[in-house]
């Protein structure tokens, strides 16, 4: 028995259900459960809220999840061997689990979440960045959520609260700050998993700004931000040729430098540029 509820411990569920980890599809499973509890408390107390977890797996992090009180939690996992697992902790907790079997990707959460529901979940790192991207642009703002806990390769992590002049600050770290206050809220070292990944892990949290911080047009900001750090090391003027008739007047117009690099650039550099863009 675990310390955070009557269900098995994730073991003894991994080896009932023949959970073998596949890399394919990114597993690398959370066993601890105090540590999936410690998680979900990442972005405040969890009673009531409606959470939207991807990639359950055995279901360690919906097991914290739920004790800590989560409402509603809907856990989208695409690998069907987890499902009996997840059935079981359905039944201990119910009404308050549902499980959608299929790729995150496409499934749309606000069919069965109430709004403004929370992400927790430790990704798989094939579609980590990916589904961050999606979750940073939607078409209007705020978002349907309104916090992101994830766990991500400390690398990543990296990359999303990076200051401008570091060499991970790049087009995730603008994404991210523009309409997010994020943090990184705990590292985690391989053993923490089973099976251990090579690298270390960290849990970034992300909560929504009511508005961005500068005004811009989302859709020219993801343009101009793309092309500025796909050519990190030229200078601007060179980086973001073609941009307009006369970027080196644009960047001007802007207040930034043409000689300057787009590490070199603040958030709210990006968002001037971007409005002279629009223009
Ligand atoms: N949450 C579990 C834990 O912490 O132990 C498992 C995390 S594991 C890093 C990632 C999980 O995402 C796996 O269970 C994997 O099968 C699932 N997964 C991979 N790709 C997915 C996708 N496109 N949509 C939904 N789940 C996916």
């Amino acid at each position: 028995m675990s310390r955070i509820d009557d269900l098995p411990p994730l073991r003894d569920v991994i080896a009932a259900h023949d959970l073998r980890a596949k890399k394919s599809l990114g597993q690398n499973f959370l066993l601890d459960l105090n540590l999936t509890a410690r998680i979900a408390r990442v972005g405040g107390p969890l009673t009531g809220a409606h959470v939207l977890e991807v990639g359950p797996g055995p279901g360690g992090l919906t097991r914290g999840l739920l004790a800590e009180g989560a409402a509603r939690v809907l856990a989208v996992e695409k690998d069907a061997r987890c499902l009996p697992a997840l059935e079981q902790i359905a039944a201990a907790y119910p009404g308050r689990l549902t499980i959608v079997s299929g790729d995150a990707l496409v499934v749309d959460a606000n069919a069965h979440l109430d709004a403004p529901w929370r992400v927790v979940a430790n990704l798989p790192y094939n579609v980590g960045t990916e589904l961050l991207v999606r979750w940073l642009t939607p078409a209007t703002w705020p978002p349907p959520w309104d916090s992101l806990t994830l766990m991500f390769q400390k690398e990543v992590a990296e990359r999303i609260v990076a200051t401008p002049g570091s060499k991970t600050y790049g087009r995730l770290a603008v994404l991210a700050q523009w309409r997010c206050d994020a943090r990184i809220a705990l590292t985690l070292p391989p053993e923490a998993f089973s099976p251990p990944p090579k690298v270390n892990s960290a849990v970034v949290h992300l909560a929504a700004l009511p508005a961005p911080r500068f005004p811009a047009d989302p859709a020219v900001l993801q343009r101009v931000v793309a092309k500025g750090f796909n050519q990190r090391r030229k200078m601007l003027r060179a980086a973001l040729k073609g941009l307009s008739s006369d970027i080196e007047e644009s960047l001007r117009m802007a207040g930034l430098d043409p000689t300057s690099r787009a590490e070199q650039v603040p958030l709210e550099g990006w968002c001037a540029l971007a409005r002279v863009l629009a223009a």
